[in-house]
């Protein structure tokens, strides 16, 4: 964020910045704020009474009528008049110049955000709730929604004279109470051209780019934490049907010569899982709409069966799931993961499938590379 402003403001804020910050009356400050929220409006000698009570800093920058204004004007502070409310037989009224809470709100902000201790917690906690419920928000309303969140992490804040070219020396650097960290240029009459006002939290943002994830096929951004952390969590699930590890569930079941599982209703829960994962991968592979598998949990249709197809170390290589439809039986979906493929894990039990569900139909779409295994190894069953 960039303000510009005259040469006689930048020295005031210096000046200010430089004051020994005294300790803030709080119980003054917030029976003063108290009475602001009730109104929904601070006047605006109230503004110098309460920074007299906040920040000397920033009330000897109040003093300076003209660099205040200067100052409202960069924040876009906009002041109404407001009136007392006419009685039947006022014929005039009196009216003050004033600015509405959020705005006072946001100057407490913005004027932290240059160095000051104008601490606007308080108010901020008060007005927060109300918020919450708005489905728009007013350029200081955000700010103060945001406030928790962005406090002393904001963006680097330059302040400087209007033809400020770079070429000043003379820097000075100072460190406030809050830990904001300002370097400031001078020109040849020691007057502050150019301010760099660092918040104390504040973390350069990385460059973000999208990647996709050679393994896994994700797509994040890089460089971008909480997308980082969703890739994570998807690679990790991916990696459990791409690169198969023995499960000691596996190695501890009944299964004499037996490279399947057979998944009926009444399996187990993590059976059912397996499952899921599996025809959740086929959908992801062929970029179907639906997961073929009704739930992680299980179901109880006495018309689906599915196989978890196991290999010698006792990993799941893939999975396949039968259903009748009506009389007959079909291969609904067949997912071996990509390392394993080729390999015969189907035509092993052809015969079987055979046997047990007739001449069954193979759910379409059918590959071409599907449609002659079938052909192949139906002949051979002949
Ligand atoms: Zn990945």
């Amino acid at each position: 964020m960039k303000y510009t402003f005259e040469s006689n403001t930048l020295e005031i804020i210096w000046n200010g910045l430089n004051e020994t910050p005294k300790r803030t009356n709080q119980f003054v400050t917030e029976k003063l704020y108290l009475k602001f929220l009730e109104r929904g409006w601070v006047l605006e000698y109230e503004i110098e009474d309460i920074f007299y009570h906040l920040d000397r800093g920033v009330y000897s920058i109040f003093l300076e009528r003209k660099s205040m204004d200067e100052i409202y004007k960069g924040f876009e502070i906009d002041f109404e008049t407001i009136y007392d409310k006419p009685k039947a037989t006022d014929s005039s009224v009196m009216g003050y110049n004033s600015i509405s809470i959020k705005n006072f709100v946001f100057l407490l902000i913005q004027l932290e955000k240059i160095g000051f201790s104008t601490n606007p917690i308080f108010l901020v906690e008060k007005l927060l709730p109300a918020l919450k419920q708005k489905k728009y928000l007013s350029k200081s309303e955000l700010e103060i929604f945001w406030y928790n969140k962005t406090r002393l992490k904001n963006e680097t804040i330059f302040l400087s004279i209007e033809n400020y070219h770079g070429f000043f020396l003379n820097p000075k650097k100072l460190k406030t109470e809050l830990g904001f960290k300002i370097n400031v240029e001078f020109d040849e009459e020691n007057k502050p051209v150019y301010f760099e006002i660092v918040a104390p939290k504040f973390r350069k943002k990385t460059f973000t780019y999208p990647t996709t994830c050679e393994e896994c096929d994700y797509t994040w951004q890089k460089g971008d934490p909480s997308s980082s952390a969703s890739h994570r969590r998807v690679h990790k699930r991916a990696m459990n049907w791409l690169n198969p590890q023995p499960l000691e569930r596996i190695k501890e079941l009944d299964k004499i010569n037996k490279d399947y599982i057979l998944v009926t209703a009444d399996s187990p829960k993590w059976q059912h899982f397996e499952m899921y994962e599996r025809a959740y991968a086929f959908k992801k592979e062929f970029r179907y709409d639906f997961v073929q598998y009704q739930s992680r949990e299980g179901h109880n249709d006495e018309n689906i069966h599915g196989y978890l197809f196991i290999n010698e170390n006792d990993s799941i290589i893939g999975a396949c799931c039968f259903r009748k439809n009506e009389l007959e039986w079909g291969l609904d979906w067949i997912w071996i993961c990509p390392i394993q493929r080729r390999k015969n894990h189907l035509a092993n039990k052809w015969k079987m499938f055979k046997e047990l569900y007739g001449n069954f139909y193979v759910e379409p779409p059918v590959s071409d590379e599907m449609k002659s295994f079938i052909k192949k190894h139906d002949s051979l069953l002949l």
